[in-house]
Parts: C-alpha cells; structure tokens; sequence
C-alpha cells in the first residue's frame, strides 16, 4: 500500500449567482474589516467587478479595489496591491477573475501583513508572513485551478515566470458561479479547458500519484472530457459550464496535493521566452511528451487515463489527447507567434532553469537535458 497526504481544500459553494454572496462571505472572514478587491480588469464591461463591489458595500464593507493586473501578472502588480491593502487596512480580500487576477490576489493577500516584496518569497526563497489576510477566490474562467491551490505564478523583474508556495497563499473560501463563465470566448473556453485537464493528467500520472488523489484528478479528466467539446460549440450552455468550472477546482485540487509535470515545465519555458496562453502553451507540452511518457507505464497509471479518454491501453492515449485538443480546436502550431526567432537549444535551456526544476523532477519519467532538448524540437516544429 502507498501512503498519501491530501491537504486542505477551501470551504467551496457553487450556485447559480453566488457572486452576490461575496459581501456575507468577506464580512464574516474579514470582521468587518475593509476588504481588498483584486479584479480582472476585462470584467468591468459586463458590470461583474461593480456587482462584486456591490455586494461587499451592501455587507457595509469599505472596498478596495484593484484593477491594475495583467496576464501572466508581475510581481511588481502583487506589491503594489499589497500596499493598497496595508493603507486602507484591509481584513479580507477577494480575488475575482482568471488565473491571473486570482494568482495575484491571493500572493497580495500573503505578503500584505509584512513589508517584503513578492519577489523575496520566490521559489521559496524566504517564509511567507505569518497571518495572511483570509481569501475568497471567485473564477470566471475554468481552468487554472488556483481557486483550490496553494500557489501563485507571478513575472519577476527578469521576465521569467516564478512561483510563490505555501498555505499562507491558499484560499479560505471559493465562489464558483458558472454565470460568470458564459461569456469566455471559444479559443479561451478550450485553452482553459485543456490546462484543467493537464493539470488532472500530470497529477494523477506524476510521481506523487496517489490512490486518495486520483478520486479528484480522474473525476475532473471525465468532466473536461464530456463537457469541452459542448461549452466551445455551445457557449451559453450553463450545465457544461458549471461541469467545467467544477473540474477545474478539482483538478486544482489535484495539482495542489501532487503538483504538476514535464508539459507544466514545458508550457512555462515557452511564456517566459514569448507571450503565450498557459493552456495552450501546457497543451502542446502534453502533446510533445505524451508518447514518451507513455512509454513507461509501469503501474498502469496513463492507462487509466486513456480509458477515461475513450482509449484501449496506453499506447492510445496519445492519439486520444490530439483527437480532444484539435477537436476543440487549440491551435498546435506556435509558427509566426515570434516563436520562429527561439532555437530548440534556447526553449531546453530555459526548460531547465531552476524556477522548472521541481515541475521537471515530478514527472515520474526522468528526463536527460537530450531528453529537453528532443521536446524542445518536437514543440518548435509541431503543427
Ligand atoms: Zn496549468
């Protein structure tokens, strides 16, 4: 028998609507206490951040808002919403939006009780603050998974993509309304889509796989599986939506009991040399090595995957994974995305720089640096 340690998951409420919740949730997390509002500015157009900063005002909380984050979010943004959480006071904060807003939302409400920048706490260099402001996460994409997780992917000074971990980051409550996700575009409903399923995948076939683990990565492969392929054709289709955001927070859940693997090593390589979505980047990472992890199965464990993708045997996953990601229409091929300019010797070195090494070692697969450099080639050249 293997042994397992599963950890916390925040306490989760799904409804129809639940946004308009946020303002009894902050108020009793919080005390009362004004509240930090990190938000995606794309929201505004749709009234999504006023409806957040309605129901916090209607609680009788003081709102701090922060809009100024971008995608693949900079340090620098997480520094300067802690500040605005240490001036005004806040007890709580909310995240609302995608992996982006949420990733920094979460990392200021970490850092915000102390006086450090986010930077001092990358890679785990230095322990975060004790007494982290309480965090309700609101996503309106699903994919990321950071809802559920205990990390935040924030841009350093030097343009690489870092990571901040630890419980002090993790939220405390989750809000997932599929109302909010029915406006994501198709491109974007698939690469988010497609990253929650990776996200399961690695988790369930990585190194620290486990039997107690595999209930939320398998559950969340079934749901992206049976559901993807709907919400790209049928955007408003409301039961797809709720199904996809559910296998979203699970496969986060996943991920943040068993981290990911080589597609994850792969897909931030690729965004820290040009920009690029992180599904699609950890999308045509999965389809470079799918067949070379597959080839050692030992425990069957990418077998299991395959049948949950409609395939017989490992050796079929692969096939089974392109099929699902060209289905829902994730462009494969980085040609003419200034990709062109990168050597496959520059997309290996990057892939093995430390802020990738730890996603690198999971995988259960080791790989050389030649082994780096074939991936590097099949990814440059993929189409
Ligand atoms: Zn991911």
């Amino acid at each position: 028998m293997r042994g397992f340690v599963l950890d916390r998951i925040p306490a989760i409420t799904r409804a129809n609507g639940a946004l308009d919740q946020v303002g009894t949730l902050a108020a009793r997390l919080g005390a009362g206490a004004p509240v930090l509002l990190v938000a995606d500015p794309g929201l505004a157009p749709f009234g999504i951040i006023a409806r957040a900063e309605a129901s916090l005002r209607e609680a009788g909380l003081a709102v701090l808002t922060f809009t100024d984050i971008k995608s693949d979010p900079l340090a620098a943004q997480v520094d300067a919403a802690a500040a605005l959480a240490r001036q005004g006071g806040a007890g709580v904060a909310v995240a609302l939006g995608g992996g982006s807003a949420m990733d920094a939302g979460k990392a200021a409400a970490a850092i915000a009780p102390g006086r450090a920048p986010a930077e001092h706490f990358s890679l785990g260099a230095n322990p975060l603050p004790p007494k982290p402001l309480p965090k309700i996460c609101v996503p309106t994409t699903s994919g990321t998974g950071s809802e559920t997780t205990r990390t935040s992917i924030v841009t350093n000074a030097a343009g690489a993509k870092v990571w901040l971990w630890g419980d002090e980051i993790k939220s405390d409550a989750v809000l997932l309304d599929p109302t909010l996700t029915v406006g994501l575009p198709a491109h974007l409903t698939a690469a988010t889509g497609i990253d929650a399923l990776v996200h399961a995948v690695e988790a369930c076939t990585n190194a620290n796989a486990n039997d107690g683990n595999d209930l939320f990565c398998h559950e969340a492969i079934r749901l992206v599986v049976r559901h993807l392929p709907t919400a790209v054709a049928n955007p408003g289709d409301l039961t797809a939506r709720a199904a996809l955001q559910w296998a979203a927070a699970l496969a986060g859940i996943a991920i943040d009991n068993a981290g990911t693997a080589i597609a994850h090593t792969i897909g931030h390589a690729l965004a820290s040399l040009r920009p690029v979505h992180h599904g699609r980047a950890v999308a045509v990472g999965m389809l470079a090595t799918l067949p070379w992890n597959v080839a050692e199965d030992a425990d069957g464990r990418f077998a299991a995957v395959a049948t949950l993708l409609g395939a017989s045997g490992a050796a079929e996953l692969p096939a089974a994974y392109e099929r699902l990601l060209r289905g829902v229409g994730i462009k494969v091929s980085l040609a003419g995305e200034g990709f062109d300019f990168i050597t496959p010797e520059q997309l290996a070195s990057q892939m093995g720089n430390a802020e990738n090494a730890a996603m690198r070692r999971s995988n259960r697969r080791a790989s050389s640096d030649a082994d780096l450099l074939d991936f590097a080639r099949i990814v440059l050249a993929q189409g």
